[in-house]
């Protein structure tokens, strides 16, 4: 099979300080076009709109949608009616139905659509996932507590409705846990806190179990200065694990098992490769049902107005 030549809608951080550098070291493709309103890429066909990118190149056979949740379904639909294979930056939509129908759709038009979960692909949670499978689980702790001015600053769409607020980096916590438990979880409570002048939350406190009684508490804050804390320890018959740093590093009673240098990005297009290649989709949406279920099932808090 030749290259795939990809087109990326929506040049943004996420595009400058992963996609490109990925895509440049993958021989499966080849980027010939952007569409963004402001951002290019230089030597690249650059377009304002996904529509007059469309009609100016052909030759796109996949596109990678990397604006922000709230502005994808629309350019998702108009990329798969075209024919074209399509890759979702995390969340896929702002909501589950949107994406259910661009699946529909995906498998109409015989298109690969990959809803991508970065998180899943860090170094040490196929060692977890693994290791999880082997022993007896009482109990799972997912820690996410981050600072959003180091990391977020002045992203308006993320405060938002549709923007998720914490939930954006505690999706890629809850696509880390619904891989690695061997059953899955559901909600049973949970307290969401608003800043008083915000349309999303600044931090989420959730209890989930399994058809076991196994407990898994979340706590996902933003208002985390210094060390920043990406952990999921679990309470095991064979003792502590922790995976910690996002997924990066795997200890076992304080032994560390598994610390690899991180290739989340190449891995998630090594992937969209594959399923191109075999003509299929790979969309998981249960990160995001989580989330549909915590705004749900929260309790509502407001709390101090958020300025960045
Ligand atoms: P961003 O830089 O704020 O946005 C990406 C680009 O989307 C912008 O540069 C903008 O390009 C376009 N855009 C913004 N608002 C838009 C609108 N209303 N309509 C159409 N296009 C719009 O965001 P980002 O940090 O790259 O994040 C984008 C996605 O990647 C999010 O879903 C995020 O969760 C995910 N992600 C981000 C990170 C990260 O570290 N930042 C990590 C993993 C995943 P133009 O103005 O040129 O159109």
């Amino acid at each position: 099979m030749s290259a795939i030549n990809l087109a990326i809608v929506g040049v943004g951080k996420i595009v400058r300080d992963q996609h490109l550098p990925s895509i440049a070291k993958n021989p499966d493709f080849n980027l010939v076009a952007t569409a963004s309103r402001h951002g290019t890429v230089e030597g690249i066909a650059a377009y304002k709109s996904i529509d007059e990118m469309l009609d100016a190149e052909p030759s796109i056979d996949a596109v990678s949608l990397c604006m922000p949740p709230q502005y994808r379904y629309e350019a998702a639909y108009k990329a798969l009616a075209a024919g074209k294979h399509v890759f979702l930056e995390k969340p896929p939509g702002a909501t589950l139905s949107e994406v259910a129908d661009l699946e529909a759709l995906a498998a109409k038009q015989g298109a690969s659509l990959f809803a991508s979960w970065h998180s899943r692909y860090a170094p040490a949670v196929e060692a977890t996932k693994a290791f999880l499978a082997s022993t007896k689980i009482n109990s799972v702790h997912v820690i996410w507590k981050e600072d959003v001015r180091h990391w977020h600053p002045n992203q308006e769409w993320i405060w938002q409705a549709g923007g998720l607020g914490v939930f954006d980096p505690g999706i890629n916590a809850l696509s880390i846990v619904t891989h690695i438990l061997p059953k899955a979880i559901f909600l049973t409570g949970g307290t969401l806190e608003f800043p008083e002048n915000r349309d999303s939350p600044i931090a989420a406190d959730l209890h989930f179990r399994n058809v076991d009684y196994v407990p898994v508490h979340a706590e996902f804050d933003w208002r985390q200065t210094g060390k920043q804390s990406w952990d999921i320890i679990a309470e095991t018959e064979t003792g502590q694990m922790i995976l910690s740093e996002g997924g990066a590093k795997l200890s076992i009673n304080g032994e560390l098992k598994f610390s690899e240098p991180e290739q989340e990005y190449p891995s998630l297009y090594k992937r969209f490769a594959e399923i191109i290649k075999a003509g299929t989709s790979d969309v998981d949406l249960s990160p995001l049902r989580h989330v549909a279920d915590a705004f749900m099932l929260g309790k509502r808090k407001f709390v101090d107005a958020f300025y960045d």
